[in-house]
């Protein structure tokens, strides 16, 4: 999809906090809100998909270095949601469909909302058919704020979606989701993350985890059968990482236990990747040393899937192999 990238302004961060505590109302501290502090950082849980589709052009290409978003494609009218609670703080419109000269934004990203969220981060979705909120209004996770379009400078309907850190650093939306258990676009039904939970079963995603356990210095048998061995083995990897120690391997675990693997690694989490790698057809030796064939396969593993061919396994890549 064809859109260009904005280039935003300074923005004045006190006003925007005060304008998001004046929003929440009187009663309502700094301290109950996290604010202004950066602890109190979005973590697991506080964001969501933006909207289901295809991912169609990637965060600062080579082709688009300027590009400060994620493309997901799909049909017009497809529902847009707050990827995080927070306050609208502005809305543009006035570019028609496939006009890319009228409007305030000719050329651009055509209507489009900007939400604000605790901490100074900001989201931003481009070339909406209709915005469904109104500038101030009070955001939930998830509800539902735009319907996909093509305003502004696009070939076809898609949603340009951009998460601006603090102090107005653009990151890659697509990681930053996926760190926290999200694959973005992911035609997974909303709510779910893209990553399984499991609590039990035989197969090579239990013993993905055993071996991923064993990794992170848990001791566990790897026979591939999750059963009260591995359920304790579990909770004494999340009582050890603050999580809570409930044995199932969800979104937030599987977050904090994956290893990252690439050329030169080797281990457990080697061999956690390489049964992974095997299970979505590569024909590894499970040998824990990462060379350039295991490289090799995760790299082919990744053009299958629409991932950077890097031939390195991180959280991404982690979350669409298992
Ligand atoms: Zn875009």
């Amino acid at each position: 999809m064809n859109d260009e990238s904005r280039s935003r302004r300074p923005r004045d961060v006190a006003a925007s906090r005060r304008t998001l505590l004046a929003a929440l109302g009187a009663g309502v501290g700094a301290g109950a809100l996290g604010l202004p502090g950066p602890a109190a950082a979005a973590g697991p849980g506080t964001w969501t998909n933006p909207t289901r589709g295809t991912l169609t052009s990637g965060y600062k290409t080579p082709s688009r270095p300027g590009h400060l978003g994620w493309d997901v494609a799909a049909a017009q009218g497809t529902p847009v949601y707050a990827a995080a609670a927070g306050t609208v703080r502005d809305i543009r419109t006035g570019s028609y469909p496939g006009d890319q000269t009228s409007g305030p934004l000719p050329g651009r990203t055509g209507n489009s909302v900007h939400l604000n969220h605790v901490d100074s981060f900001f989201t931003y979705y481009g070339h909406l058919h209709r915005v469904l909120v109104s500038p101030g209004q009070q955001i939930s996770c998830g509800q539902l704020i735009g319907l996909m379009g093509t305003t502004g400078n696009s070939t076809g309907p898609h949603l340009h979606f951009e998460i601006h850190r603090p102090r107005l650093t653009s990151t890659d939306p697509r990681v930053f989701l996926a760190n926290r258990g999200i694959s973005l676009g992911s035609t997974a039904p909303l709510g779910s993350t893209g990553w399984p939970s499991v609590s039990g079963g035989t197969g090579w995603v239990q013993r993905t985890i055993q071996y991923l356990l064993r990794g992170r210095g848990v001791s566990v048998v790897v026979d591939g059968y999750f059963g009260p061995g591995t359920a304790s083995a579990v909770r004494t990897f999340q009582s050890g990482r603050g999580l809570h120690a409930d044995g199932l391997v969800g979104p937030i675990t599987w977050t904090a236990l994956i290893l990252p693997v690439q050329q030169g690694s080797s281990g457990d989490g080697v061999r956690a990747a390489q049964t992974a790698l095997n299970a979505r057809g590569a024909a590894l030796l499970v040998d824990g040393a990462f060379g350039a064939v295991s490289a090799a396969a995760a790299r082919s593993f990744q053009s299958a899937n629409g991932l950077l061919a890097d031939g390195q396994v991180g959280p991404l890549t982690w979350s669409v192999l298992v």
